[in-house]
């Protein structure tokens, strides 16, 4: 039974760490001729390179534009509810309205471009030609970084349509911890995806990251069914080709990192996000913080089973626990199981237990 349940890990972690690799080779690949092709074809095909042209904030032109200021202000909006909840200690599925929010509107509806995760590329653009990035993309950016230092990865639960998805796919019963020495190596990865995206930027104005974003797929699709559905009701051209979105190796992808994520919470948040990587730098530096009333805590460990992102340590035998500021999403899931009210949300100036070193690790 033990030996089975390895063998389901060890396939898991072989999973993740060539699930990029999975979609990469092919995506650039397909990117490759689908540059060179016309545009007709490039329509028909619905790639990444299509819809990038139009809606990935390089410009940040959306139609109309009005628009703009709506997606900004449902954004912060989203942002500082995620906040004022996450702060009042408020349960789980309070944050998990904003989940779906974010998830219906800014992934759905609006393709899931409204991101600050592909931004990255943007901004790193931006800083070597300033004409290249515009204001609003600037502000998408900053918005969830600002508030990272404020109170930790606000964004990654309330704000994020990527995390939208893996924060409603989550089940505490399903999952399947990953052994502590492949989590730590699995954790490297994003970090080397940001200095790749990075580079791929600078070098090739290469889009990395909106190539290993398994959930375009679904974006892509509600935002062509939008975009059709508003034309017909307003009597305008409906095109069948853009009812499906994508090509077989994104929606594989997709495939892939679901069945992942139905046992391991949040994969690309973990082990792919570059975005997450400079969050969670933020969220080391922040005013308010999660941390473990020593006190309180009486190491039973429920707190440590319910968080999906695998914050929190408990030990036992030495009688401590310890939170992670850099992989804490904000979910209030810990808040939720502990008995005890042992988690609290402090500002360090006031709350000698966070920064006891007992209590804090980043
Ligand atoms: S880690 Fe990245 S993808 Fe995941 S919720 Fe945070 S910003 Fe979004
Ligand atoms: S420690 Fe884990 S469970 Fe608690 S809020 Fe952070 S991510 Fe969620």
């Amino acid at each position: 039974m033990r030996l089975k349940h390895s063998l389901k890990q060890g396939i898991f972690s072989l999973l993740i760490i060539i699930s990029p690799v999975l979609t990469t080779v092919p995506a650039s690949a397909q990117s490759q001729i689908l540059r060179t092709e016309t545009s007709v074809q490039t329509q028909e095909y619905g790639d990444i390179w299509e819809y990038r042209e139009n809606y990935v904030p390089v410009e940040y032109n959306p139609i109309p534009e009005f628009m703009v200021f709506a997606d900004m202000t449902i954004l912060i909006f989203l942002i500082i509810i995620g906040l004022m909840f996450v702060i009042g200690h408020k349960p789980s599925r309070w944050l998990s309205v904003l989940a779906i929010i974010s998830l219906i509107y800014l992934g759905i509806l609006r393709g899931g471009c409204i991101c600050p995760v592909g931004a990255v590329t943007n901004i790193t653009m931006g800083i070597l030609s300033p004409e290249m990035v515009g204001l609003a993309t600037v502000i998408i950016f900053l918005t969830p970084l600002i508030i990272a230092l404020i109170a930790g990865r606000i964004f990654c639960t309330s704000g994020c349509p990527i995390g939208a998805i893996q924060h409603l796919m989550y089940s505490k019963k399903r999952r399947i911890r990953i052994p502590e020495k492949i989590n730590k190596i699995l954790r490297i990865v994003p970090v080397l995806i940001l200095a790749a995206t990075i580079y791929a930027a600078v070098y090739s104005k290469y889009y990395l990251i909106c190539e290993l974003e398994p959930y375009k797929a679904i974006f892509f699709l509600g935002k062509s069914w939008t975009g059709q559905i508003i034309n017909f009701i307003t009597g305008q051209s409906v095109e069948a080709k853009l009812l499906w979105a994508m090509g077989i190796t994104a929606w594989i992808y997709l495939a892939v990192i679901l069945i992942i994520g139905f046992w391991i919470p949040r994969p690309f948040c973990r082990f792919i996000c570059p975005y997450g990587v400079l969050l969670g730098f933020f969220s080391m530096f922040s005013i308010k913080r999660r941390s473990i009333n020593g006190e309180k805590c009486n190491q039973c460990g429920l707190c440590q089973r319910a968080c999906p992102v695998e914050a929190i340590s408990v030990d036992r035998k030495g009688k401590t626990s310890s939170l992670s500021h850099y992989d804490c999403i904000q979910c209030n899931k810990c808040t939720d199981a502990c008995k005890k009210g042992a988690i609290v949300f402090k500002g360090l100036r006031y709350d000698k237990s966070a920064n006891d070193p007992k209590n804090l690790t980043l």
